[in-house]
């Protein structure tokens, strides 16, 4: 067994509660030893971190345990819902590495089987046709102490229910004015049982089923009879189903479902700070403009993630370090952005780019001179060999790796100062030149053609600085992320006021870099370290001869740092 790296690191051993669960019925022989779960997305937005979770745990257990995975659409409300939504969640889900083969469903597909299983509910006397208005259902639902008011309707004989259910079908009656509800319990302390609503009347075109139905089956109704119709084995969704469970239950019950019933398991869903995860909030964001799309690098959404460069590996890892838990909990940002480091640190080839240049000047170095010097691509991965970066006598470094007068334990380059130029040369600094309002425009400096890098010399310095060549480098855009919030938990920040509020004003900042030449013809998604300053990616954004890089994620977690500062 591996040893735990730190005492809140479990041994990775250890199986979570629903691997024990699971275990269990493999040992047991339940179903025959299937293990088939599914991920049910609604398609009526786009995919977010949460989800992800919520994927990897459903196709990670399938995997781990042979068995499959379903995608199943719950498509049931075609007011809210869209072809463009199911395209970008069937993109997210392979982006993350799992493959629901030829498994694609859609709670549409079954209309017609609820349709004849609420026939056999109302023939049964436990579902019946209500008039009354959707307000009126809703007041007369009573409070958990207070049990509800009985509907008017609630004794109808059978032979009605069934002729106005049909009715209901074919379009005989205005949208709204009827519901079918479940017939079970007023009075019972779970308010989800109070005769929940089944069916709705609604003119809907849908975008699977066009204009063949006028009523639509509500999601709990449509939800627990997709799993069994599915052979799903373990339902495994978030804890605020858990109040739900009782009526899919009653639902199998009633239809006398006895064998391969599913069995539905609750955890806690993801939370994350800095960001929100509510559809609807993700969708005020894109309407009202507060970002450029679902997929801006700032969301939250898995495309809004993948455009910033976050890996699927690194969301994997992220998934499985978060864990199952049965208790509602909130992630540190700094976990996921962690994971991301850890991922591209191994795969990400180097670059030296420059964010904020200022020139420099080797002035005994040949004038119309370039030598073209040996880097390692990869110090994490030897075998991606070496790439060629030119050197020449007027070179950029960072404004920030200069100080004309430098504390005492300034490493970098001030008048008089020695440090490394990363792959290169030793140099020297001998006086920076200014303009009339006391800006830096140049730095000069001389070089020691005895320290080329990797040539043997033994001279050493403490400092190490990148640079590009300036008649070599790319100029290039850069954007500059950052948390889209500056509250750890905008949803309570805001209190009674809005979410919105708490948005983070400098969460994009676009500059320019001057990048070296090797990433000059990179293509969009291809991913870097930017050597001593962060992971970038190419944005879609780029044409050719106009590069434009996002800031996947810093080197370091400065965030809390600054935090601190403040
Ligand atoms: P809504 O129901 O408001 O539209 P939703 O986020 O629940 O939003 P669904 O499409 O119903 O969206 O979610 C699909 C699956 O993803 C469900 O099984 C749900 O439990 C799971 N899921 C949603 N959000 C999270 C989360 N934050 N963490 C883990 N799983 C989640
Ligand atoms: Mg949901």
């Amino acid at each position: 067994m591996k040893q735990p790296q730190s005492a809140n690191e479990k041994p990775t051993t250890a199986l979570n509660f629903l691997e024990q669960i699971i275990q269990k019925d493999l040992k047991e022989g339940r179903a025959g030893g299937r293990i088939h779960t599914r991920f049910p997305p609604e398609p009526n937005g786009y995919l977010h971190i949460g989800h992800a979770k919520s994927i990897c745990l459903n196709f990670g257990l399938a995997n781990k345990y042979n068995g499959k995975c379903n995608l199943r659409f719950d498509d049931t409300n075609p007011t809210k819902e869209s072809l463009e939504y199911v395209n970008a969640i069937r993109e997210d889900v392979r982006w993350l590495g799992f493959d629901w083969e030829d498994r694609e469903y859609y709670a549409s597909d079954y209309f017609e089987k609820l349709y004849e299983m609420a026939l056999f509910l109302i023939r049964k006397g436990k579902a019946f046709v209500c008039e009354m208005t959707g307000e009126e259902i809703a007041e007369g639902r009573g409070t958990p102490a207070i049990p509800g008011k009985l509907s008017p309707w609630r004794e109808r004989p059978v032979e009605e229910n069934l002729d106005l259910f049909e009715r209901m079908r074919k379009g005989a009656f205005p949208d709204g004015s009827k519901v079918l509800r479940a017939k079970i319990d007023m009075a019972s302390p779970n308010m989800h049982m109070r005769d929940p609503v089944m069916y709705r009347i609604m003119r809907a075109t849908h975008h699977r089923t066009d204009d063949k139905w006028c009523i639509y089956p509500m999601y709990d109704w449509a939800h627990g009879q997709s799993d069994y119709l599915e052979n799903i084995t373990h339902s495994i969704c978030t804890l605020e189903f858990e109040v739900h469970r009782p009526l899919y239950d009653w639902f199998l019950d009633n239809l006398e479902i006895k064998d391969n019933r599913p069995r539905q398991y609750e955890f806690a869903r993801l939370n994350l700070n800095y960001t929100v995860m509510s559809k609807r909030k993700l969708l005020e964001l894109v309407e009202g403009g507060y970002v450029n799309g679902w997929d801006d690098p700032r969301m939250p959404t898995i495309s809004g993630i993948r455009r910033r460069g976050y890996t699927p590996a690194s969301i994997r890892m992220f998934s499985d370090k978060v864990g199952v838990a049965k208790r509602e909990n909130v992630i540190d940002m700094a976990l996921l952005e962690h994971c991301v480091r850890e991922d591209l640190n191994k795969n990400a080839p180097r670059v030296m780019a420059v964010l904020d240049p200022v020139k420099l000047v080797i002035d005994n170095y040949p004038d119309d001179h370039t030598e073209e010097l040996q880097a390692i691509c990869n110090p994490e991965k030897p075998e991606d060999g070496h790439r060629i970066v030119p050197f020449s006598k007027t070179l950029y470094i960072e404004r920030s790796d200069f100080l004309e007068d430098p504390p005492k334990k300034f490493f970098r380059l001030s008048p008089g100062k020695e440090v490394r130029l990363k792959y290169a040369y030793i140099i020297r600094c001998e006086k920076a030149v200014k303009d009339a309002s006391g800006n830096i425009t140049a730095i000069h400096c001389t070089y020691d053609p005895d320290t080329k890098s990797g040539m043997g010399s033994t001279k050493k310095v403490k400092g190490t600085l990148h640079w590009v060549s300036a008649e070599h480098s790319v100029e290039a855009e850069v954007r500059l992320y950052d948390r889209l919030f500056n509250e750890p938990s905008p949803d309570n920040a805001a209190g009674d006021g809005d979410f919105k509020e708490s948005l983070n004003p400098l969460s994009l900042k676009i500059g320019k870099a001057l990048v070296e030449p090797s990433a000059g013809d990179a293509k969009a998604g291809d991913r870097f370290q930017f050597e001593r300053t962060g992971y970038f990616c190419i944005d879609p954004d780029s044409q050719p001869g106009k590069l434009v890089f996002n800031r996947t994620v810093s080197l370091r977690d400065s965030w809390a740092k600054q935090q601190k500062d403040k």
